[in-house]
C-alpha cells in the first residue's frame, strides 16, 4: 500500500514537471490517480498516464505536431530557395508568406517571367512554362532579327515565326524576296557554309 506521504511526493513531482513546461493540471491531483488531464500554455488540453509523462518527459501532443510541421516547413523552404537560386531565379514570396509545399509561391524565373506555382512542383523539378514553350517552339524574335541584319536583309514583317518559316525581306540590291529563317540563321552563324545550298527564293 502506498502511504499518504508517497502520494504527496508523487503530486509534488507531477506539479513540478507540469510547471517546468509552463502548463497546468486541469483536474487537481487525487491520491491514486494514474491519469492526469493537462493544459499546455497554448491552451491545448489532453489526458495522459502520469507514469509515462514523468518517465518519458512527454508533453502536449498538439504542440508536438505544430513543431514538427514547422520543422518540415523550414526544411522545404531552404530546399526551395536553393533550387530556385540554382536555376537562376528569384523567390518573390517571402519566408513569412511561405505556407508549405502545397501552397503557391511567386517566382521570377530570371528571364523576365513571373510564375505562381506550388512549391512542391518546383521541388519536383518543374520550372518556368514560358521559358520552356519559347525554347521548344520558337527562336526568340530578337535572334531571328539579328540573323537577318547580319546577312544584310531588311525584314518586311515582324520576326515572330521562329526559324522554321519564310520571311519577306529586301536584299542588298533592293529586291523583295521570301527567305527561310533557318537558312539565314545558319548563314549568319557562319556554320556549314559549304553544305548550304542556295535557298529557294522567290523574287517578287
Ligand atoms: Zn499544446
Ligand atoms: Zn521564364
Amino acid at each position: 500500500m502506498r502511504t499518504p506521504k508517497w502520494y504527496k511526493k508523487h503530486e509534488n513531482i507531477l506539479l513540478k514537471y507540469v510547471a517546468s513546461r509552463g502548463g497546468e493540471l486541469v483536474v487537481p491531483y487525487q491520491p491514486g490517480d494514474t491519469f492526469a488531464t493537462l493544459r499546455c500554455k497554448e491552451g491545448h488540453t489532453w489526458k495522459t498516464r502520469i507514469s509515462n509523462l514523468l518517465a518519458c518527459k512527454t508533453w502536449c501532443p498538439e504542440c508536438a505536431k505544430v513543431i514538427k510541421a514547422q520543422k518540415r516547413k523550414n526544411a522545404s523552404w531552404r530546399k526551395l530557395q536553393k533550387m530556385v537560386a540554382n536555376r537562376g531565379g528569384t523567390l518573390i514570396t517571402t519566408r513569412e508568406e511561405y505556407d508549405g509545399t502545397n501552397k503557391k509561391v511567386r517566382i521570377d524565373c530570371g528571364k523576365g517571367h513571373i510564375m505562381d506555382v506550388t512549391a512542391s512542383s518546383i521541388l519536383q523539378g518543374r520550372w518556368c512554362g514560358l521559358c520552356r514553350t519559347k525554347w521548344k517552339r520558337k527562336t526568340p524574335p530578337k535572334v531571328v532579327e539579328r540573323a537577318f541584319k547580319k546577312i544584310g536583309y531588311t525584314l518586311l514583317e515582324p520576326p515572330t515565326k521562329g526559324l522554321k518559316a519564310r520571311y519577306k525581306v529586301i536584299d542588298k540590291k533592293g529586291n523583295v524576296k521570301e527567305i527561310w529563317g533557318f537558312w539565314v540563321k545558319e548563314r549568319a552563324d557562319g556554320m556549314k557554309k559549304k553544305r548550304i545550298r542556295k535557298p529557294a527564293e522567290t523574287t517578287q
